[in-house]
């Protein structure tokens, strides 16, 4: 069985799966002449465990087995004000009994309810300390300075590594059992890209089961050459990790990079049409910078080869939380 592949691969349950897999009719009903009679499905995970929930727990549950199982006492995290990752290190710190420090740093141009609401607002509430670095050059100091002579387990930026893309593995078999649950087959699996262990997690767990180019990535950190050896890299190390047969190979890894407009953390017209389109048509949330831009790009991709034969797609887009950060993108929100 694929699943004991995971035992040796210590575990902190921060999370009750599976999450739900919801189609989208009344998004189906709106979008008709772009899906002409293709069907689109949402893997829930932006509901569940703790924190306010999102991608990032699945990941963590492998880092925080590690931290565990290395006699840890201090999480330490670093990255972008408004990092889920950082939150969620934060509630799982909490819930495990670690003390965690975070270290954040605004990006260009971010002032006002960014610096303080949304993620950094729930990391401080979950008892982190959270020191503001003035920008991304300060964290190797802050990692350094942060145990003060207590064991540290300093997480990987975007919580990304090998034993982090487990969760995501686990998520493809997930997936692939509720697949027979619910009597069908999905043709692509869409995700965002950001620190690439997620898209690369599902590559490797896809893989295991013989099924491969399944997994569409959008990019919203770096550009797709970039993206593509930071998540090839990834996925065969976890792959490896798993004791996997195949090689992955670069043509396993599809990332488009076209929705990330002027950069990280950076809202485009397009994500927030999206998020809109989303939240008005389903009551669903996107995040405003990682999950809205990759909805952005399913969409773009639906519209690029416009015609008249029906499509017998079956898409399924990973919902990956992140929704605290949508109070410190309010103002860009227009509302
Ligand atoms: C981190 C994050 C992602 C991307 O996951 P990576 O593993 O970093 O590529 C997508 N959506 C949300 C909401 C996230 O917080």
């Amino acid at each position: 069985m694929p699943a004991t592949r995971f035992d040796p691969y210590p575990r902190a349950r921060l999370f009750d799966g599976p999450t739900p897999i919801q189609r989208l009719h009344r998004l189906e009903a709106a979008l008709e002449p772009v899906l002409r009679g293709a069907k689109l499905f949402v893997k829930r995970d932006d509901l569940g465990g703790i924190g306010g929930g999102g991608s990032k727990l699945r990941k963590l549950e492998f880092l925080l087995g590690d931290a565990l199982a290395q006699g840890a006492e201090v999480l330490v995290g670093v990255g972008p004000l408004q990092s889920n990752s950082a939150r969620l290190a934060a509630a799982a710190a909490a819930r495990l009994g670690l003390a965690c420090e975070l270290g954040l740093w605004p990006l260009e141009g971010q002032a006002g309810e960014t610096l303080v609401s949304g993620n950094v607002l729930l990391g401080r509430l979950f008892g982190a300390r959270v020191q503001t670095l003035p920008d991304a050059s300060a964290a190797p100091g802050f990692i350094a300075a942060a145990a003060q002579g207590r064991r540290s387990y300093p997480l990987p930026p975007g919580a990304s590594s090998p034993l982090s893309a487990l969760g995501y593995a686990d998520c493809a078999l997930e997936i692939a059992d509720q697949e027979h649950a619910l009597g069908l087959r999905f043709d692509r699996v869409v995700i965002a890209n950001g620190s690439s262990a997620s898209q690369a997690g599902l590559v490797a767990g896809f893989a295991l089961l013989g099924r491969r180019r399944l997994v569409q990535g959008f990019s919203v950190l770096a550009d797709a050459p970039v993206a593509e050896a930071n998540t090839l890299a990834l996925a065969r190390a976890c792959h490896a990790l798993l004791r996997g047969e195949d090689e992955i190979t670069a043509v396993d890894i599809r990332i488009d990079d076209a929705c990330r407009g002027p950069g990280y953390g950076r809202t485009t017209p397009e994500s927030l049409d999206a998020l809109h389109l989303l939240a008005r048509h389903e009551g669903l949330l996107l995040d405003p910078v990682y999950s809205a831009k990759a909805f952005a790009g399913l969409l773009a991709h639906l519209h690029e080869g416009e015609g008249t034969r029906p499509r017998n797609e079956n898409l399924l887009f990973v919902m990956t939380g992140g929704t605290p950060a949508l109070f410190g993108y309010q103002s860009a929100l227009g509302t």
